[in-house]
């Protein structure tokens, strides 16, 4: 969820550079053209256009923009086409524990690794006589059979050499193993040794089930009481959500996920039927797990213990935001453990999700609450409050209404957050809530975040402003278009049909419209369910979709099938009159050279834009005035 990889792959790659090592290309104008790659042809038809990178053949049709005819000349998905122009690029992916295993060996090597490791201390725990220290610890911690074998726990023996010595007979490259945070180097002298050791073992793993790391408690008094594996190409615990691929159903069944803060505050909720409860691992929660739980709902619980909860109420709320006002993503690197306020709401915004707030009785944690009384848990998660109601309750518990300074203070502390809240109804809630707490006028609070926002607007960075001034965000056509037939897709099933994809420049739009007219994926779903089963850059993308047609009122259905139809239509001409412009151009060129062959082949070309475009876009009816606006522009 960190950044946007497409757009920034497409930005790096030089798609000139890239056709060319397939196509002969020559400069024609402000193109490049050469033979088409996908049909037979003699006289070039195929042209790339450097400056909106994108490609065009008018000979059979096809275009789009790099990642696109990448996939297309490689006959690869998107995702593979992603990651070899971005490994091309010299870009790292951000989101790579979901890349499909098989585009990356090494990677794939390192959780079989862990995966083997897992099982090596699995088996130790449950069949092993030596594992009877951690079948203890399970059994004092009151941990059943069951949940057990779910979370997969197991046990690393109290020595140096029980896991080397199991890989080294399953002939394990100890450097690999090394490298995937199972061994470590010893410090003098050759060999290796576990890395674990004496500890309850945690596998960690991925929203798809795949173990890429440990979490390991120490049984004795071994210092640190939890140790992680070490970040891997694998194991980033950042972008990782403990539980998730456990949690998944449940959380979409409740329409709601618990974030806790341990592994086996997980495991007792799990063990006692609250299945929608998943971990962070000894970390703040970072923007990456927030959108990967988003996914699933958007109601999102934060259970914290009475110091983080109490910190998140207490620490100035901008001073952990460094320079994230433009609205592009930056890791929440918090000193304190629990979140940084001004995050969460920046979260609340962006990824359109409901952040609220559990405090948990002083001194229990999840694991002590669920397994004292288990019923009980449902009332605790209940009271969590909305996050800025929490935060302003914070604040102001403890102010005396006679201390103007300190009412002063608070203000001052809340305004930054109300001023970051996108929603300007929610802003005048929170306002009126603020000044009725404080016993002031509304209108003083409202000042007060009016200057806030002159305040943060003057500490934006100026390159960060004229960065965004550059690449305007704009939703293009074709993705109004897509949006629509995401969000209605049931009512806008006839339409799916007529998107001619070659159309679609941007590849997440027509690897969107390939998912919404598979006819495998049932029409009720309702959007966040497809987005759940895409790949997660067309997830995100997905998602600033959805975002775009948010505060849109509600429409008759053939309202939206005829607004749809229209996108189609607009798109098709925009295209075509893009595609026109250029060949006119090179028409032009081709009489004032004299060059009667080139001529004659961009006439050909011409008329078979013209067929192709009356083709997807049947001009308007004599007979039937309809409000149609495609009107074929003549040509003598
Ligand atoms: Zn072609």
């Amino acid at each position: 969820m960190a950044q946007d990889n497409v757009r920034e792959v497409r930005d790096r790659t030089d798609i000139i550079e890239l056709v060319g090592s397939y196509v002969a290309l020559k400069k024609a104008g402000r193109s490049y053209k050469g033979l088409c790659p996908f049909h037979q042809e003699k006289t070039p038809s195929f042209v790339v256009f450097p400056d909106s990178q994108n490609f065009h053949c008018f000979g059979c049709g096809k275009g789009g923009d790099a990642l696109t005819f990448y996939m297309q000349v490689e006959h690869v998905e998107f995702r593979e086409a992603l990651q070899e122009l971005a490994r091309r690029a010299g870009i790292e992916l951000a989101s790579f524990p979901t890349i499909a295993p098989e585009v990356d060996a090494h990677r794939q090597r390192l959780i079989e690794l862990n995966e083997l490791a897992a099982v090596y201390f699995a088996n130790v725990l449950s069949n092993s006589e030596a594992g009877a220290p951690g079948r203890t610890v399970v059994e004092r911690r009151g941990l059943s059979p069951e949940v057990v074998q779910q979370f997969g726990l197991g046990f690393a023996l109290e020595r140096w050499d029980g896991l080397h010595i199991y890989l080294a007979s399953r002939g394990v490259d100890p450097t690999v193993a090394v490298e995937a945070g199972l061994l470590s180097e010893r410090n003098e002298g050759a060999g290796y040794y576990d890395r674990f050791r004496n500890r309850l073992m945690f596998p960690i793993r991925t929203r798809e089930g795949r173990t890429v790391g440990f979490g390991a408690r120490a049984l004795g008094d071994d210092q640190p009481k939890y140790l992680n594996s070490p970040q891997s190409a694998v194991f980033d615990k950042s972008s990782l959500v403990y539980g998730l691929d456990l949690a998944q159903a449940a959380i979409r069944a409740a329409d709601r996920v618990v974030i806790v803060e341990g592994y086996m505050d997980v495991i007792a909720a799990h063990q006692f039927g609250y299945a929608n409860v998943v971990a962070t691992m000894g970390t703040a929660v970072t923007e990456t797990q927030i959108g990967l739980v988003k996914r699933l709902s958007k109601h999102i619980v934060l259970a914290l213990d009475a110091d983080n909860a109490g910190q998140l109420a207490t620490l100035r709320s901008l001073e952990t935001l460094p320079a994230a006002l433009d609205g592009e993503a930056v890791p929440v690197a918090a000193p304190q453990r629990g979140p940084a306020a001004g995050a969460i709401i920046r979260w609340e915004r962006k990824l359109s999700a409901d952040v609220a707030i559990v405090r948990l009785p002083d001194g229990k944690d999840p694991d002590e609450l669920i397994r004292r009384d288990p019923a009980r848990w449902p009332e605790v998660v209940e009271q969590a409050r909305p996050f800025l109601d929490f935060f302003i309750e914070g604040v102001t518990a403890d102010l005396s209404l006679d201390d103007a300074r300190a009412k002063s203070e608070a203000i001052k502390r809340i305004a930054p957050l109300l001023q970051q809240v996108g929603d300007r109804v929610v802003q005048a809630h929170y306002t009126g809530v603020l000044a009725r707490r404080l016993q002031l006028p509304e209108t003083v609070v409202q000042s007060e975040v009016r200057r806030a926002t002159l305040r943060t607007a003057m500490a934006v960075d100026p390159r960060s402003r004229s960065a965004s001034s550059r690449a305007p965000r704009q939703a293009s056509q074709e993705d109004h278009l897509v949006a629509l037939l995401l969000r209605h897709r049931e009512i806008c099933r006839p339409i799916l049909g007529l998107v001619p994809e070659d159309d679609l420049i941007d590849v997440r739009n027509r690897e969107l419209l390939r998912v919404l007219r598979d006819e495998a994926i049932p029409f009720e779903l309702e959007p966040p369910a497809i987005i759940a089963g895409l790949d997660d850059e067309l997830a995100d993308h997905a998602e600033r979709l959805l975002a775009s047609l948010a505060g849109t009122p509600a429409q008759y259905p053939g309202h939206i099938e005829r607004d749809a139809a229209r996108a189609v239509e607009r798109l098709g001409k925009e295209r075509f009159e893009f595609l026109m412009r250029q060949l006119q151009a090179a028409i032009e060129a081709a009489q004032q050279a004299g060059d009667a062959a080139t001529l004659q082949s961009l006439i050909d070309q011409l008329a078979l834009l013209h067929a192709r475009h009356r083709q997807f876009y049947p001009p308007p009816s004599p007979y039937f005035r309809d409000s149609r606006s495609t009107s074929l522009p003549t040509t003598g």
